[in-house]
């Protein structure tokens, strides 16, 4: 069998796989992209029925690719967010008003990104899509990077981007270490529906049971991530469609009104996973196969595209040889302090906010109520959570590559 010989070649077609191959579209490499699963079905488990917050930042980036027009048929902005605490007086609010900006964020359901993604891929004059394949060796040297596939192909390149996900194959050929915290918490994910309109308003309510977070979507349906204790799991999803709506009801309270229907429900139980080697000989790692966060401040994709955002900018900027170290070590002197701030600020959101104990609870309401008097400090959380307080890659300064 012969090999092909590429500059590039992406691990994983998910969110982020499939990002990266676009985001270089306008560059010179020639790229292969492996992915398991085949495009054409709904197979692919990264593109289900969860509602994705994207910052105002990855607007920025799609816009810059040339993709938003594409992705914005399927988004609703968000124009609010309403951060509260269950049983306590407090809230905080933000709003796109006064950070200036159209809308913080857009809510697009991770099945339309995969369609708006996969199409687009099918239009690059230089990638060729390995699919449904799967990386079964890998093998690195000092000038290029050799994989095999479950169909014994074999694949040249000068680089690897690993975006093969939380469970990296990649990961475990090479035996790398990674850091690991189980949360002993479970998402729980479904679309509902409310009798009042929501008004693109995204609500984060914080309960002794775990966070909600209600995120806008279109003909006022709210998709819906709900955390509990891991083992609580069977009860919500056994419950009858009236009855979790009631339950939720209890939780929530009412300002979105009723609760007058839910869609399939879906769970993923949560733990916090980082490679200790962002990268390695002729190797990268990016999206989830570096980073799996909590879901509860929506950041773990607008992530993922800020790496592929700075990766992009950085194989840019070295045409020779792509997947030379001082290239690996440009991209990891920027993105590793991104990652680094975004995983710690997540872990201190979960521990502060899945603690029932009531001293607590009354200090969080005294938080948030001095956060919402606080103009400079509401700033700042706004600037974080809409991907905008770091050095901004080209790609979000809308400087195309
Ligand atoms: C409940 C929930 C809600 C979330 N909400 C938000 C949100 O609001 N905002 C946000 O920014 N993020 C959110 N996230 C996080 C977001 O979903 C992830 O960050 C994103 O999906 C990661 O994409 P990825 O491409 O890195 O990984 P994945 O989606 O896991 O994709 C990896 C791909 O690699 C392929 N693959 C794996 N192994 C191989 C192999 N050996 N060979 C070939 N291909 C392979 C897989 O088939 C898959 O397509 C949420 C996550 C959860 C669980």
């Amino acid at each position: 069998m012969t090999t092909q010989d590429y500059d590039i070649i992406i691990v994983g077609g998910g969110m982020v796989g499939a990002s990266l191959a676009l985001a270089l579209k306008n560059t010179q490499y020639r790229i292969a992209l492996i992915e398991a699963f085949d495009f054409k079905t709904d197979q692919q488990p990264s593109y289900d029925d969860r509602g994705i917050a994207l910052s105002y930042g990855s607007q920025r980036i799609f816009d810059t690719m040339g993709l938003w027009s594409q992705l914005a048929p399927y988004s609703t902005a968000i124009e609010h967010i309403h951060i509260s605490d269950r049983g306590h007086f407090g809230a905080t609010r933000l709003s796109a008003q006064q950070e200036k900006v159209p809308a913080l964020g857009q809510v697009i359901l991770a099945r339309a990104m995969g369609h708006v993604l996969n199409q687009a891929m099918q239009s690059h004059s230089h990638l060729d899509l390995h699919c449904p394949r799967k990386v079964t060796q890998l093998h690195q040297y000092d000038d290029n990077v050799s994989i095999q596939l479950d169909n014994n192909a074999a694949i040249t390149g000068k680089l690897i981007v690993a975006a093969d996900g939380a469970n990296s194959t990649i990961r475990q050929l090479l035996g790398l270490s990674i850091t690991e915290q189980h949360y002993q918490q479970t998402a729980i994910t479904a679309n509902v529906t409310t009798d009042k309109a929501h008004q693109h308003r995204a609500f984060e309510r914080f309960t002794e049971h775990g966070p909600i977070a209600l995120l806008p979507m279109p003909d006022n349906r709210s998709s819906l991530v709900w955390t509990i204790k891991s083992g609580q799991e069977k009860n919500l999803l056994n419950l009858t469609d009236h009855d979790f709506l009631a339950r939720l009801q209890e939780e929530f309270g009412y300002r979105l009104g009723r609760f007058t229907q839910v869609g399939k429900r879906a769970h993923y139980p949560l733990k916090l996973t980082q490679t200790d080697q962002m990268i390695q000989q002729r190797l990268v790692f990016i999206g989830n196969a570096a980073h799996n966060l909590h879901p509860i401040a929506g950041q773990g994709f607008n992530l993922g595209l800020r790496d592929v955002a700075s990766l992009a900018e950085v194989l840019s900027h070295h045409p020779q040889d792509c997947g030379h170290a001082s290239l690996l070590h440009d991209y990891q002197q920027w993105q590793q302090q991104d990652q680094d701030d975004v995983i710690a600020a997540t872990n201190t959101l979960v521990r502060l906010f899945s603690n029932a104990n009531p001293l607590l609870g009354h200090a969080r309401a005294a938080g948030l109520t001095l956060l919402d008097l606080c103009s400079p400090a509401k700033h700042v959380i706004a600037q974080r959570s809409m991907g905008l307080a770091r050095k901004q890659p080209k790609l979000a300064r809308g400087i195309a590559l």
